[in-house]
């Protein structure tokens, strides 16, 4: 069991399998996308399995692939189907913005994939094209029917943005009638990738996404949240599902921080906040083998901060301006 400098467990791994990402989300990245990772920057899909091998060794019990978007990445089943079949593994996840996932749902389903986020932050085709600059809001739903059909949880991400989709909050939490989903709605983070420092007002903090469902909803109830939860959970009595809301600026949850991150040019994280602790893959580039890997990984494990706003002062460029596709949302 991997247990941090503050008594932390550690056992979920984070990983971002490309930068790339196929919509243009304004909180997430420019118009014109980003300085896009050549290919020997990118881990190959052999790191990545050895990373996982090695960190699943170690006590990683739950990895999350992520990005930028999974599908874009060529031929990313073969890479799931591997850290699928790694022993030790218990939960093999995605995030994904639903356009490239449909046509793949089946074989999610085969290889094991119990759990889907899929990020939409609005119902409504016209606000979906303004947010992320792509017209395949059709798309996401197609993925959406099709995890369903497939028994596949589907966790709903809809990051909560003045002027831009505070109407959909209500029609969101509406799906949760007749859907066994669970929608949770994110705080904006300041990471859009536009190179700026940004001082992020949080107009729409978790307290006040509550109140605003509240208002519709004043019988919504606090259920238990699960262990090492990020999000706070609540059911309207009578839904198929439940709604979440992640504290994600307003950092919460760190007390409980069981995750790690590993970036799509092998930078390991300790915090979503912090700008990386070791690079993995030029640990492996320089000819290591996994035993000394294994002790740079330990010995960064205890010297984890204590929380986000820490690692955030620790940045010296501040890091604000990262996107989030290079991180790993
Ligand atoms: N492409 C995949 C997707 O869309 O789910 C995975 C990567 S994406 C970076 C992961 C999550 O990060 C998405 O749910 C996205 O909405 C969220 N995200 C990106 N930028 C954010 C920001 N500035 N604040 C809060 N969440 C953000």
């Amino acid at each position: 069991m991997l247990i941090d400098n503050h008594g932390r467990t550690i056992n979920y791994l984070r990983l971002a399998v490309t930068d790339k990402c196929n919509l243009r989300c304004f909180y997430c990245m420019p118009e014109d996308g980003l300085k896009w990772l050549s290919r020997t920057e990118l881990m190959s899909y052999e790191e990545m399995l050895r990373a996982c091998a090695l960190l699943v060794n170690m006590g990683i019990q739950k990895i999350r692939i992520t990005g930028g978007e999974p599908f874009v990445r060529k031929d990313i089943m073969k890479l799931l189907t591997a850290i699928s079949n790694l022993d030790g593994l218990q939960d093999l996840s995605l995030t994904t913005n639903g356009i490239l996932t449909a046509p793949h749902v089946a074989e999610l389903k085969a290889i094991g994939v119990k759990s889907v986020n899929l990020s939409l932050d609005t119902l409504d085709a016209g606000r979906f094209f303004s947010i992320t600059r792509r017209d395949e809001f059709g798309a996401v739903m197609a993925s959406l029917d099709e995890l369903l059909k497939h028994n596949i949880e589907v966790k709903i991400n809809a990051v909560v943005m003045d002027g831009k989709n505070t109407q959909d909050i209500i029609p969101l939490v509406e799906l949760t009638k007749e859907l066994p989903v669970s929608v949770r709605f994110i705080e904006e983070m300041p990471f859009n990738g536009d190179g700026q420092i940004h001082q992020t007002k949080m107009s729409w903090d978790y307290i006040r996404i509550l109140e605003e469902i509240e208002q519709v909803y004043p019988g919504i109830k606090k259920i238990q949240d699960p262990v090492y939860s990020t999000s706070y959970n609540y059911h309207v009595p009578g839904h198929a599902g439940n709604v979440g809301i992640i504290a994600a600026y307003s950092r919460t949850f760190c007390g409980t921080c069981n995750r790690i991150r590993i970036t799509p040019q092998g930078t390991l994280k300790n915090c979503l906040y912090d700008d990386g602790v070791l690079n993995i893959k030029d640990l492996m580039r320089s000819g290591n083998n996994d035993a000394t890997i294994k002790d740079s990984l330990l010995n960064a494990f205890n010297n984890r901060v204590k929380n986000g706003w820490e690692a955030e002062k620790l940045v010296k460029n501040t890091g604000m301006h990262e996107s989030m596709a290079a991180i790993g949302g």
